[in-house]
């Protein structure tokens, strides 16, 4: 028999090739035991770390056996060395060679081993293992016999790299196929998923399913705030809250992007049933995320857009899906929005309208209305906040919610901070030309620019380019800006305060800091988020809140402005309860300067 033959055809067969890899080292090593007629046929492997190698399968004529053995390189070093160098070890008399005699007292002589045919087996250039044959009488092992090792101890390498092949074939796959931070499909599965949705429904000619598109609000300010590791631990746990949250028709889940997932939904495709898996979904992103001391709360944005209803192509799918939850963002954040055709548009424009307020930044044409904050006994009006306002060439006049957000994702906050304020100080060199005094002027800052440390020199240089004293203005800082790196954001802070400005935390009671973050931090007042104004004073957890935050103003030696008071009732209360400022439609709308000017500081 033909000993090359019988391996072709042993490992050619189909049997053979579609086996596991034990199945493969069994069948060789009985195909050599039986052939060259020895007692004792193994495979050796070198693990990892290359100080022994491992026996990976024995065959005997008792049995094969998968079982471990080690034999320590450092024990038999010539044994090894000429493994390496000589190709293959034929040694007749195995107890008394040098290159094997090591063995003899441990091994060899209590086996009763007598000789040994030994081929390497190498791994590209490097030895990984060994084929070894063991017989118990002796044997002039002759060239056939050698040459046919060897082919088996080559058989074993073509395997090794075939599976190394297939290994990195599939970790290759799932770097395709998979999104490496969650271990969530990525945004390529989501189309290839949808495609074959797509096809199947065509010849059935029935199936629907809605893309829900996910957008996680303010996972920017975390990032720029807490750093990207904390970012990235937030998108690592909402990707595993999505993956076990529990919603009808679930099929493909998803992330797409940055702070973006996606999740197909099959047949459940009703409205109301979409609504209720949205709300749930909103639910589970907000409750609040531990993470190494921070307690971290986050909303969600979601689109939803259905196929066929609304399109009938993939990529039409997830232009719809993205622009509804555009539009859900656009309406304030925290909200699911359907898809309609008239948002196609508004998305479509998005990104004309960012590019029209780069623009608009650059040329510094953003303009400045201003809304009059006054003492809650109505003497006066305390101070103005400027309110950024653009004057779109084809849109006419935009208001903040409109373009903010496009600014913020355009990364274009800290220059609309600029623009602003070289703004206000333009209409303060204007009044004081003209010998109108203002009361202080409020200028809001971003959480962008309340993290960058340059902020206090821009604006100081700023101030000084217009000789307006940096005492005559007020900045509101957002309660959610100071949920970054608070060592940062408080040297910021007291440089503004040292230079002579004043601070205002706006929008309170809508973020999530606690007390003790605000205690050290150098405001002078606190402004009481609208949203607890507008239902006083019938809803008795608004003005517990509201008393709550008197209480605690009170506690810090802070001032109290109520803001968007709109009729008399919010302002006898507010007033009963001892607020110090008052802002809202009630007194004014915020108005373009010359208005301002008119209406509130000349005397006629
Ligand atoms: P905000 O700082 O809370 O500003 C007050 C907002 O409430 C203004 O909206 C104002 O027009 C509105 N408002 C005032 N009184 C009432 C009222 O009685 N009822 C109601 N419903 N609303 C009232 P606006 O001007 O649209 O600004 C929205 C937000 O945009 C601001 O909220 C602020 O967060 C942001 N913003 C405005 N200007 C700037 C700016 O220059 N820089 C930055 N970073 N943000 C700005
Ligand atoms: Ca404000
Ligand atoms: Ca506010």
């Amino acid at each position: 028999m033909n000993f090359h033959k019988a391996l072709m055809e042993l490992s050619h067969s189909p049997a053979f090739i579609n086996r596991e890899r034990s199945h493969k080292l069994a069948a060789m090593t009985a195909l050599c035991a039986e052939l060259l007629d020895v007692e004792r046929v193994s495979v050796w492997q070198f693990p990892e770390q290359r100080e022994h190698i491992e026996s990976e399968w024995l065959h005997t004529p008792e049995g094969a056996t998968a079982e471990t053995r080690s034999l320590y390189q450092s024990g038999n070093p010539a044994y090894f060395a000429a493994l390496e160098s000589e190709r293959v070890l034929s040694v007749p008399h195995a107890q008394e060679d040098c290159r094997t005699r090591a063995f003899s007292p441990g091994y060899l002589a209590p086996m009763g081993i007598r000789s040994m045919l030994d081929a390497p087996i190498f791994d590209g250039a490097r030895l990984s293992g060994v084929v070894c044959l063991e017989s118990t009488t002796h044997r002039q092992w002759t060239l056939p016999e050698i040459s046919f090792v060897i082919a088996i101890a080559d058989t074993v390498s073509l395997m090794n790299t075939h599976e190394a092949w297939l290994d990195s074939k599939q970790a290759l796959e799932y770097a395709t196929r998979y999104d490496s931070l969650t271990g969530l499909l990525n945004i390529k599965s989501l189309r290839d998923r949808i495609s074959y949705l797509i096809d199947k429904f065509e010849r059935r000619g029935l199936g629907s399913l809605a893309l829900l598109w996910v957008d996680v609000d303010r996972l920017k300010s975390i990032n720029d705030g807490l750093g990207a590791q904390v970012g990235d631990n937030v998108i690592e746990e909402i990707g595993q809250r999505l993956k076990q949250v529990i919603v009808p028709g679930k099929d493909l889940l998803a992330r797409i992007g940055g702070d973006e997932y996606a999740l197909i939904i099959r047949n459940q495709t009703q409205p109301d049933t979409l609504e209720q898996t949205a709300a749930k979904i909103r639910h589970e992103i907000s409750k609040p995320i531990r993470l190494n001391g921070h307690s971290i709360t986050v909303g969600a944005s979601l689109g939803i857009c259905h196929l066929p209803g609304d399109c009938d192509s993939t990529e039409d799918l997830l232009r719809g899906a993205e622009a509804a939850m555009y539009n859900a963002k656009h309406e304030g954040r925290g909200r699911t929005c359907f898809f309609d055709s008239s948002i196609q548009i508004s998305a479509r424009s998005r990104f004309e309208l960012e590019n029209d307020l780069r623009t608009a930044i650059r040329e510094h044409k953003l303009d400045v209305f201003y809304q009059p904050i006054t003492s809650a006994d109505g003497s006066s009006t305390e101070s103005v906040e400027a309110l950024v306002r653009w004057q779109h060439p084809e849109r006419g006049w935009l208001s903040p919610i409109e373009f903010l957000d496009i600014a913020r994702g355009g990364g274009l906050m800290y220059g609309l901070g600029e623009c602003v304020l070289r703004r206000v100080c333009e209409h303060w060199q204007w009044a004081r030309n003209h010998q109108i005094e203002l009361p202080e002027v409020s200028v809001n800052l971003a959480p962008e620019q309340v993290l960058i440390a340059g902020l206090p020199r821009q604006i100081k240089t700023i101030c000084a380019e217009y000789g307006v004293p940096v005492r005559s203005l007020h900045f509101e800082v957002t309660e959610d800006a100071l949920q970054g790196d608070i060592i940062t954001i408080s040297g910021i802070l007291e440089e503004l305060v040292a230079a002579g400005a004043q601070l205002s935390i706006d929008d309170f009671g809508t973020g999530y800091s606690s007390l003790s973050r605000l205690k050290g931090l150098p405001f002078s007042r606190i402004k009481i988020d609208r949203s607890f104004i507008s239902n006083i004073p019938d809803d008795e957890d608004d003005c517990a809140i509201i008393l709550s935050i008197l209480g605690l103003a009170r506690g810090l030696g802070l001032s109290v402005v109520a803001e968007g008071v709109e009729t008399e009732a919010h302002e006898r209360w507010l007033c009963e309860q001892g607020c110090d400022y008052l802002q809202g439609y009630l007194y004014s709308r915020p108005l373009p300067f010359d208005q301002l000017v008119e209406r509130f500081f000349t005397s006629e």
